[in-house]
């Protein structure tokens, strides 16, 4: 189309085209915007949908330099999507705040979000104002989370019990399926090791989450201390030493050296005989130092030679040399132990103490970690994930931060409702319920939310290779005659629809919040009704 084109010349006369076009603003406007936004939004959560629940399937995503990810996890798969809309964005964006408040129900929230904006189209094409809708919906919120708290069971966390099956339960549809155990073991440990039971609160700084690519999914453990990449200094040192007694050293395991442009003249034997026992005296006198702190292992924040390294082993000591700055301050804190600049400060007081330190070993390879654990200060807890390639380790990563996450939020709150969309149905009936009793436009919007609550449990029946019409009519239909609110979607087969029985649960507060959010965005959304992207400036 050139009926926007000019054509103008240069200073040397030669033609050129000025196609005025290009520099517009885009606009959309009204419906038409709002429509375009809900098909942007159903495409993408078209791709997180099938991800939803434990039979969920995995995406495999790849960066514009060819870095792999797998992942089941609604957050994961959104935040890597390379979107250009903006609408889209705004859903990255929600399943990120549900992560970061919640960190579990990632998919969900989106699956619910379009589910909404699904139906507010066909309400908007009816000729409903997007306004009256999201008001609507928003009631119905109000309606469906009190019955939330209505159906809402208290779980007894006082015993490990319920909160390793509550961790196993977030688990589920995650790529470490085959180490279930170890992983919800790990994060129940990981939380109430580190937990305040009397406020209520988990402090997620004190769980550390290291990650070493080799070895297996089961090599994983959750280590109650601190790990340090380094390996004892000498080979034939004991691997594992109890009862710890750690001098922390900032002072190099060396003989003073002659400063700056002195030059040391040796011109016989006896003259390096003489040097070498002047060293060898004077490295004795640093360890007898060390040994009459009581210390029993020396961590060195700089290296030492062979002659030094030697010493140390034949005088019974354990040494880590290197310990980059960091890492020693942590050694110093975890163990309460005081770094010390120079051996004459050397004091009992002032060791770090651990009750065992022992250096792990990885298969094949010369990697080596310590492990120092029963720390006199710390509660700090690190869970060591292995995996036999980055992509698996991340995932595992990823599953545990997921079942942290559940653990904490009962300690935090320890009311639950059912999964399986159990949970949803239940308001869902709740919401149509209230939908009866509505004279106004209201209905119709309390009748769309109660609809698109309804899509969690057909797209759970879907992912499960379920007739997803045949299961929901069924589910609801028991969940009203038997009043029953556990009633949920049987995707692993288990032969009951109880999941209380199944012990599938979720956390009321990330249930909440995945309904306030969901209706949040989808107000924000329908009210946008222009968009301007904005281009060069016209000339
Ligand atoms: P999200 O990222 O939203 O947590 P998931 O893929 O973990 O998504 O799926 C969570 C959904 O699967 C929840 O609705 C939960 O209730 C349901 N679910 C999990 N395990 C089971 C199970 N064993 N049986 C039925 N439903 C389950």
């Amino acid at each position: 189309d050139l009926s926007n084109a000019i054509v103008a010349q240069d200073e040397m006369g030669r033609p050129f085209i000025i196609v005025r076009d290009q520099g517009k603003k885009q606009r959309k406007h009204g419906v038409e915007a709002t429509k375009s936004h809900i098909l942007a939004a159903r495409s993408v959560a078209s791709i997180v949908k099938t991800s939803l629940g434990p039979r969920g399937l995995d995406k495999i995503l790849i960066s514009p330099d060819g870095d792999i990810t797998i992942t089941n996890d609604g957050a994961t798969i959104l935040s890597q999507m390379d979107l250009d809309n903006q609408i889209a964005k705004l859903l990255v964006e929600l399943s990120k705040s549900q992560d970061d408040e919640i960190g579990d129900g990632t998919t969900g929230v989106v699956v619910l979000a379009s589910a909404l904006l699904d139906q507010a189209l066909e309400l908007i094409e009816k000729g409903i104002h997007p306004i009256k809708i999201a008001n609507g919906f928003d009631e119905a919120c109000k309606i469906a989370v009190e019955q939330l708290d209505r159906v809402a069971d208290a779980l007894t966390i006082s015993d490990k019990c319920n909160l390793l099956k509550a961790a196993k339960t977030s688990l589920g549809s995650k790529i470490v399926s085959k180490a279930h155990d170890q992983f919800a073991n790990m994060a129940v440990d990981a939380v109430t090791d580190v937990a305040d039971f009397d406020r209520k609160d988990v402090d997620f700084e004190l769980i550390k989450v290291e990650k070493k690519v080799g070895g297996s999914i089961e090599d994983s453990e959750l280590i109650k201390g601190v790990l340090l990449e380094k390996d004892w200094s000498h080979p034939q040192m004991p691997k594992v030493v109890r009862d710890c007694r750690i001098a922390i050293l900032t002072c190099p395991f060396e003989p003073p050296k002659p400063k700056t442009k002195h030059k040391l003249d040796i011109s016989n034997v006896e003259e390096f005989k003489a040097l070498q026992e002047y060293e060898q005296m004077k490295f004795q006198q640093m360890i007898d130092l060390v040994k009459a702190s009581g210390a029993n292992v020396v961590a060195c924040q700089w290296g030492f030679d062979d002659e030094a390294n030697h010493l140390l082993l034949a005088n019974g000591l354990n040494a880590i040399r290197w310990i980059g700055g960091s890492e020693l301050e942590l050694l110093a804190i975890a163990t309460n132990g005081r770094i010390v600049p120079r051996f004459e400060d050397l004091s009992p007081e002032k060791l770090g103490k651990a009750g065992l330190i022992r250096e792990l070993e990885f298969g094949t390879t010369k990697d080596r970690m310590l492990v120092i654990e029963e720390c006199s200060n710390t509660k700090a807890v690190t869970c060591f994930i292995r995996g036999s390639n980055e992509m698996i380790v991340a995932e595992a990563v990823r599953a545990l931060h997921d079942s942290l996450c559940v653990v904490r939020n009962l300690i935090r709150d320890n009311r639950v409702v059912y999964g399986g969309g159990a949970a949803e149905l239940t308001c869902s009936l709740a919401v149509s319920e209230a939908a009866d009793k509505q004279k106004g436009i209201d209905q119709y919007a309390f009748r769309a939310f109660a609809a698109a609550l309804d899509t969690i449990p057909l797209t759970l029946a879907e992912n499960s290779g379920l007739d997803p019409i045949e299961t929901l009519s069924n589910l609801k239909a028991k969940q009203a005659h038997e009043n029953n609110s556990h009633l949920g979607v049987d995707c692993l087969g288990k032969g009951t629809n109880d999941m209380r029985e199944l012990f599938v649960i979720d956390p009321l507060i990330g249930k909440k919040q995945q309904l306030y959010l969901a209706t949040q965005l989808t107000r924000m959304i329908l009210k946008i009704n222009d968009v301007i992207i904005s281009g060069a400036d016209d000339y």
